[in-house]
């Protein structure tokens, strides 16, 4: 069995107690004989700063571009809030994405039956709902030149942001939706602005061409960016796959987040493109941060970092099968009415960081 290779850079705050966690899993594989995971730790944000005066240090990115995957925990606190600009924590995150050239960030949004009325929404809306968002990561509004604040002399100043696009950029994401869309409900809302920006009509335009030369058995569905996010409350289960440029993706995965219950819940993937043998780059975290007034204190909610692992297995090393095995265990866990803090209810038993992890791994035990 070749060895798949990982970097764990569990970072700052409660970035650690997570990715702990995490690691069992990666243990759970190992001992099951599913795969062979190799792991390597490194320093990733404040920690990294504090050892070598930067948030990653060239060794460690030269690591991370070696590896098959990466994995992170959380970067970032109150303690460098003083940290020059350039070396302050989410510098080393952003030169991880940036570095692995990580342009697509898949962030799905699953409402587990058992945390439906923790939703912002009705249970009726989100219960059983399994949505994707892939968004585009590395161009846009986001980083498109010119990007400037100029004095104009007369007690005004002019800001611009450009949104830009070209066509591959366009391509390379839909395509990455197209294909996660055939192995899921087959079903693609591509989300812009077409009837006010021109780069609206180019992803319209790059899209459908697409779609119609390579991807005709996915169902395609247009849809503008500001309907997109109504729809997503109306009713959020007639989604499978959206994808939407960096500025829209940021804001309707933050939306459809709402409909889970938990920043501790939800994971992530950012993926770069692939090379001759179908590999990916691949960074695996989950959306929340490091949560530095729960740190060290055993309560925080491994579950996100848990589902990027099953992620990892899922989109790295095509083990479906495995990160199934691992999001069902989940949700037993959550059946039988254990919470850790963010997400308590009554009538559940409020557990730790640790008993969480424990849990889930009993529950793969008795699959
Ligand atoms: P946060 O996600 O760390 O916390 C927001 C709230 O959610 C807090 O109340 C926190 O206690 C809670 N929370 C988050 N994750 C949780 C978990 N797993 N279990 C239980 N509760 C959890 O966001 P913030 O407070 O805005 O930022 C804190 C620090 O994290 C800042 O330094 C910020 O820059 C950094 N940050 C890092 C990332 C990242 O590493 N990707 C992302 C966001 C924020």
């Amino acid at each position: 069995m070749t060895p798949y290779q990982m970097l764990l850079l569990p970072g700052d705050g409660i970035g650690p107690e997570v990715m702990a966690e995490a690691e069992r899993l990666i243990g759970w594989v190992n001992d099951r004989g599913i795969a062979r995971i190799e792991t390597e730790s490194d320093l990733v944000g404040g920690c990294a700063y504090d050892a070598h005066g930067e948030a990653i240090s060239d060794a460690t990115m030269a690591r991370a571009l070696a590896v098959d995957a990466v994995m992170l925990g959380a970067v970032g606190g109150p303690k460098w809030d003083g940290v020059a600009y350039d070396q302050r924590p989410e510098a080393g995150l952003l030169r991880l994405r940036k570095d692995l050239e990580l342009f697509a960030n898949l962030r799905p949004a699953i409402c587990y039956p058992a945390l439906a009325d923790a939703s912002a929404l009705k249970r009726d809306r989100v219960e059983g709902l399994d949505i994707m968002i892939v968004r585009e990561l590395t161009g846009g509004v986001y980083f498109g030149e010119p990007k400037t604040i100029v004095d104009l002399g007369n007690g005004q100043k002019r800001a611009v942001d450009t949104q830009v696009y070209e066509t591959y950029e366009i391509e390379r994401i839909a395509s990455v939706a197209f294909e996660l869309a055939r192995k899921r409900k087959n079903l693609v809302h591509s989300a812009e602005k077409r009837n006010v920006m021109k780069t609206g009509v180019l992803w319209h335009e790059v899209v459908t061409k697409l779609h119609r030369e390579r991807y005709s058995d996915v169902k395609l569905e247009h849809i503008l960016a500001d309907n997109c996010a109504m729809q997503l409350v109306r009713w959020p289960k007639q989604f499978d796959v959206i994808v939407t440029d960096n500025l829209f993706g940021d804001m309707l995965s933050d939306e459809a987040a709402m409909a889970t219950g938990s920043l501790g819940m939800l994971p992530s993937a950012s993926l770069g493109a692939a090379d001759a043998a179908a590999r990916r780059r691949a960074l695996y975290e989950p959306v929340h941060g490091s949560a530095p007034y729960i740190a060290g204190k055993g309560i925080a909610n491994p579950i996100a970092t848990i589902a990027s692992f099953a992620m990892c297995l899922r989109y790295s090393f095509d083990l479906a099968a495995a990160a199934d095995q691992i999001e069902a265990a989940i949700a037993r866990v959550l059946d039988q009415g254990l919470r850790t803090a963010d997400i308590s209810q009554d009538g559940c038993r409020t557990v730790s960081t640790r008993e969480m992890g424990d849990a889930i791994v009993a529950a793969l035990d008795t699959d």
